[in-house]
């Protein structure tokens, strides 16, 4: 039997992450999105009432929320503004290679840095020269003794600019592709350089920097699982990560939504509201039903996680049609508000910014269709990751 039902608790913590949304975002978002503001005191402020970090083991103290509660928080963060919430939400991309490969102490240190202290990490996969094909990537870790010398660039680092520490994807194996590649914990004061922070169309709240190394020593310990198995491990955290992004993207596409039906009751054209025509009425019909199909996608994929299943598949469904309809939604959240959608003195020109990065990062729609397709197409064991590339 399916059951739709949200415990007791995960109704309090949506309710609770929806007020804290309303009160302490919605008020600011639209001017932090103008002056491309960094939500500093939103980060603090989250963090304090436990919005951050929800999937953290309760051992290196964190929540150690199931991932539908995690998603409830998303869904919310990314309704009251998807530019914040990704601000507040990048932390679990960076940990989860942690939590998955690790070591003991590796967990305490750096972990423990996120939930002591109103900390950020960044995951750092994406490079110039390789964005959904990774297996290309130039950046190197060689082996020195007891450390990993590593040099080379990153782009596009949500985060980047305030990281305290950074998951680093680098070529062990510089002849072998994706499976030369390893993954590592990489303090900031190891001697990572923030290059430029990127001036973007949407989500401008968030920030996005380019980072170097330029022979950045750190432990031999700092190496996340074994060498040469860092791809895996990108994936293994992607599919963790795909159901959250995902429900930023129904968030985002509810408050287009939203805004939209509101606004279709009011606005009066040919002597009735908007709503009252046919067509404004099918379009309103139509984003109303791909928020439900998406975030039903979103629950799915997270459910099986917290059920221990391989939920590759469920959560490139979740993300490809959550990001494309978030897109849709909002392109038609304009065209319900006329030209005063074009207008940015009105709520839904921003919005339509935003979604757009949500057909991009952790993978792009073409991305999500190849493993669908790959995943339909060639079933395949757990143990053998996509060739197919993703970032993040
Ligand atoms: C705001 C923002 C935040 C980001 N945050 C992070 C982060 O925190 N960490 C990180 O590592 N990365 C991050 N990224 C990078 C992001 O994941 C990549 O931009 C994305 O994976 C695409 O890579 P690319 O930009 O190099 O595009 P490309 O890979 O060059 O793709 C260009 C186009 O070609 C298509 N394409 C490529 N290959 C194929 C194929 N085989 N079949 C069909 N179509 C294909 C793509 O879908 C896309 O439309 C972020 C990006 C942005 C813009």
């Amino acid at each position: 039997m399916v059951d739709f039902t949200l415990t007791d608790e995960q109704k309090d913590l949506r309710e609770m992450a929806h007020n804290f949304a309303d009160k302490e975002i919605r008020p600011v978002a639209w001017e932090y999105d103008r002056d491309s503001t960094w939500p500093q005191e939103i980060v603090e402020k989250a963090w304090e009432v436990g919005l951050m970090n929800a999937e953290l083991p309760e051992e290196y103290g964190g929540p150690e929320l199931d991932m539908l509660s995690g998603c409830l928080i998303e869904e919310e963060m990314g309704w009251g503004c998807s530019g914040i919430g990704t601000s507040l939400m990048a932390n679990g991309l960076a940990a989860t290679p942690v939590i998955l490969g690790g070591s003991e102490e590796i967990k305490k240190k750096y972990l423990g840095m996120l939930t002591e202290e109103p900390k950020l990490a960044s995951f750092a996969l994406t490079e110039p020269d390789a964005g959904s094909d990774v297996g290309g990537m130039k950046t190197r870790a060689v082996k020195q003794g007891d450390k990993y010398v590593i040099s080379g660039s990153k782009c596009f680092i949500t985060n980047g600019s305030h990281a305290d520490w950074y998951t680093v994807y680098a070529k062990t194996d510089p002849d072998a592709g994706h499976r030369g590649i390893s993954a590592f914990v990489v303090p900031k004061e190891a001697g990572v350089v923030v290059d430029k922070k990127e001036d973007k169309l949407g989500q401008r709240a968030s920030d996005t920097a380019l980072i170097s190394f330029d022979e950045v020593e750190v432990p031999a310990d700092h190496l996340l699982g074994e060498e040469n198995k860092g791809f895996k491990l990108a994936m293994m955290t992607l599919d963790r990560t795909r159901p959250g992004v995902s429900a930023m993207a129904v968030g985002i596409g509810r408050a287009a939504f939203e805004f939209a039906a509101d606004y279709s009751k009011e606005r009066v054209q040919f002597g009735v509201p908007i709503a009252m025509h046919q067509a404004i009425q099918f379009m309103i019909a139509d984003m109303a039903t791909k928020l439900e199909a998406a975030r039903l996608l979103v629950y799915k994929s997270a459910v099986l996680l917290d059920q221990g299943q391989r939920n590759t598949l469920a959560s490139s469904h979740a993300k490809r049609f959550a990001a494309d309809s978030a897109m849709e939604v909002a392109v038609d959240a304009v065209q319900v508000y006329g030209g005063y959608g074009f207008i940015k003195e009105y709520p839904v020109e921003k919005l339509m910014r935003d979604a757009k990065i949500m057909q991009l990062y952790e993978g792009t729609s073409q991305i999500q269709r190849l493993v669908i397709a790959r995943e339909v197409l060639m079933p395949r064991r757990i143990e053998e990751p996509s060739k197919v590339g993703v970032a993040a």
